[in-house]
Formats: C-alpha cells, structure tokens, sequence
C-alpha cells in the first residue's frame, strides 16, 4: 500500500535534519514491511524557500494541497520579519483549524535530566489550540481601542478597570474545549491508557477555565460513560473495574504534581497557555529539549512537526539533532497504522543514545558522549533499523 506523505522542508536547520532523518524513515517502513508498504514523499513549499521560489510565504498550490490531504510533516519555520504573518506555523494551525496540539513526553534512558526519577515521566499533552488568549483580541495601554472597552464594561458591568490599562481577552467556547478533552479521551481509550487529568485555573477564571473543567466532566460522562469514571467516584468507593480516570487539577497545583508525582498522570487534556507551559515545563523535566515530538490536529488533517525553532546560528552546518523530526515522524507512522515502522525509529534512538554516539546538542547531555555530525548520526540510525 501507498501513503502519500506531504512533507515542508523548514527554513535554517530544516535542510539538514531532513536530509539525515528521511533515509532513517524509509528504511523503517521498508524494514518492518518488506515493501508491502510505500511512502510517497511529496514536498510542499512554505517559508524562506517558498518566498524564494514563488513570493509568497504559503502559498496557494501548499494551502489547496494540504486541504485534501489526511497527514503532513514539517520542519520548523522562521516567522517572517515585517510581513503580516504573524507565524506561519501559527497560520496553518488557523487556516487548518487544527485544533489538538498533541505533544507526547517520555524520558530516553542515558539523557541527564532535571530531577531523580525522570524514567516515571510518561505522559501526552492535549493542549487546545485555537482559543483562549491565542485569540489575538488584545489592546495596548491607552489607545483609544483598550479606553472604549475599558469604558463599555466599567459602564455596562459595574467594573472598575483603570483606564490605563492594556486589555485582553479570553475567548473559550463549549464546543472548542469539548472537541479537545473528546479527543483526548479517545486517545487513552484507543491506547488503553489508565487516566485523562483536566488542566485549568477554574478557581479564578471560573467562566473559562472552569467552564473548560465542567464541559471535560460532561464530555466523558455523556460520550464514554462506559468506560470512563471520576476520580472522585472512586474516592467515594465505586469500583473502577480498569475503566479510564478523569481527574482534575488546578494548573498550578499540577506543575508540582508533574514534579513529585509524575507517575499518577498519564494523558493531560487543557487549554491553550496552560497546555503551552506545561509541554515545554514537561520537556526540560526530562532533558533533551530538542527531542521532543508533537502534531497539529483537526478532525481530518494532522500536521506532525519538529517542535523546535529554526536554530538559525547551528543552520547549514551539519550539526543539528534530527530527533524531534525523527520523533515526529514514529507518530506520523503510527498515526497512518504503520507502528512497527514508529517503535523501530524510537528503538534507533535509544540504541545510539545507549552507544553514547549522538550529535553535539546532545553530547552535552549525556556522560562521555561522542560528538557526531548530523548526517554521520542518520547514518548510525539508518544501519540501527
Ligand atoms: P530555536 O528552537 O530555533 O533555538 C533555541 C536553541 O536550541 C538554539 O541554541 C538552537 O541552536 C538550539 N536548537 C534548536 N533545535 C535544535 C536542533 N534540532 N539541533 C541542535 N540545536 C537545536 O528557537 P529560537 O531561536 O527562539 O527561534 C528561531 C526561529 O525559529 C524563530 O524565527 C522562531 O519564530 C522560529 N520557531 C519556529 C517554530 C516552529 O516552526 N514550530 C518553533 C519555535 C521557533
């Protein structure tokens, strides 16, 4: 079988990490499928190289492309200085409705990390990716934009907000939050995985974040009662006869629950700024930063991506870490059904982390390491499939 595999190359460090990372997936579909399944590679043009060749930073024939395709994979992207767009990557996420930010964190046994346990760190992050302050509705101190509001609620509301004030605004919607926590929950059901924990700041922003616990609650009550049930059911002594646990957690309270307790979670469901402090706070938990994974989501298109930036001072010279990519990519297999292709590049990995033979970003993370070039490194991968 075939899969058509739309793939954006990246603007600094993206050239590099694909010409090392894309003979190490080949050879993993080839290795675990002995042919009987393809990948189509398909290059769509964005950023600095679209500019180039086009003079636009996405342009049309990548926008048409990506509407009718189920799965793509990006390197990153530089936001581009003095245009309109704000971030491409931001762009695709809005143009593409993609809702789901999905970042999986687990610790690579030899990588130094921050705290003792790091190997109990196992856990995905679903953090909701078109509402809440990401809105854009925000307004500088004292423009005439953030006084008039200003004025309309101290008004109409009884407010008492001070006119100099900088003003945002925190957009949440019931039908955002439960189409994230839904598909959250689907995820540990299909990965037999024991608890979705809400992540929210409901004991202030009781409308929106609290409003993001209570609709999380109904969703896994009215869509996956049977095989769901409440922390605090179990509490008051109902059997959970291996059903999936749905807890809650005051955002705060839970960066301390990730740090003591991290074996307690297992599938985090919250919403935008949460979710983008914790996946970075999770990462650095558990060291190599820049191996970490992720993919943008809608119900029908998944853009997997390396999540680290265009590393533009290490860019051109052959020393970039491909893993995040790489990472990416054992998602995107197993994302189209093709795991043994996934669990042989995540296998790859460990075996050069083990052989202490990595490129040099990660050198400095682990004991007495070997300092290899990034082609050198998916050469090594390629012959540990
Ligand atoms: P960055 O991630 O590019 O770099 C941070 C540090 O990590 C630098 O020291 C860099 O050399 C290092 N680094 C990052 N990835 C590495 C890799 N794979 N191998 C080795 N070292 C690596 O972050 P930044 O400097 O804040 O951003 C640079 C550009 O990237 C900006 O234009 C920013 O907008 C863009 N960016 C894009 C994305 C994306 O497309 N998803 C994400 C973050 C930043």
């Amino acid at each position: 079988m075939q899969h058509t595999i739309y793939w954006i190359e990246g603007d600094g460090i993206g050239a590099d990490i694909w010409k090392a990372a894309k003979p190490v997936i080949d050879a993993a579909v080839e290795c675990a499928y002995h042919g009987q399944e393809e990948l189509i590679w398909k290059e769509l043009l964005a950023g600095e190289k679209a500019y180039k060749e086009t003079g636009q930073y996405l342009p049309e024939q990548t926008l048409e492309a990506l509407k009718s395709a189920r799965v793509a994979i990006k390197g990153p992207l530089a936001t581009p200085v003095g245009t309109g767009i704000r971030s491409l990557t931001v762009a695709l996420r809005q143009t593409f409705d993609l809702y789901a930010c999905i970042r999986p964190v687990k610790w690579y046994e030899g990588i130094i990390a921050a705290v003792r346990h790091p190997e109990k760190v196992n856990m995905t992050i679903f953090r909701e990716n078109t509402e809440d302050v990401y809105s854009g509705i925000e307004f500088a101190s004292n423009t005439d934009e953030a006084k008039k509001l200003i004025n309309f609620l101290n008004q109409n509301f009884n407010k008492n907000i001070k006119s100099e004030c900088a003003i945002g605004i925190k957009p949440m919607t019931e039908y955002g939050c439960k189409r994230l926590v839904r598909r959250a929950v689907q995820y540990a059901v299909k990965n037999n995985l024991p608890s979705v924990t809400l992540v929210h700041k409901g004991n202030i922003m009781k409308f929106t974040e609290g409003a993001f616990q209570k609709w999380g609650y109904e969703v896994a009550k009215e869509e996956f009662a049977d095989c769901t049930i409440t922390e605090k059911e179990v509490r008051e002594g109902a059997d959970p006869q291996n059903k999936i646990i749905i807890k809650d957690r005051i955002a705060d309270a839970m960066f301390q629950e990730a740090l003591i307790r991290p074996e307690e979670y297992s599938v985090i469901a919250t919403t935008n700024l949460n979710g983008d402090y914790l996946s970075d706070a999770l990462a650095a938990q558990v060291g190599g930063l820049g191996m970490a994974p992720g993919v943008n989501m809608s119900d029908s298109l998944a853009i997997f991506e390396a999540t680290h930036g265009t590393a533009p001072t290490v860019a051109g010279k052959d020393v970039a870490n491909p893993c995040s990519l790489l990472l990416s990519s054992a998602m995107l297999l197993e994302h189209i059904g093709l795991d043994r292709a996934g669990t042989a590049i995540q296998k790859a990995i460990q075996n050069c982390i083990d052989k202490k033979i990595v490129t040099q970003d990660l050198a400095k993370e682990i004991e007495n390491a070997e300092t290899v070039s990034c082609s050198s490194f998916g050469k090594l991968l390629t012959a540990e499939i």
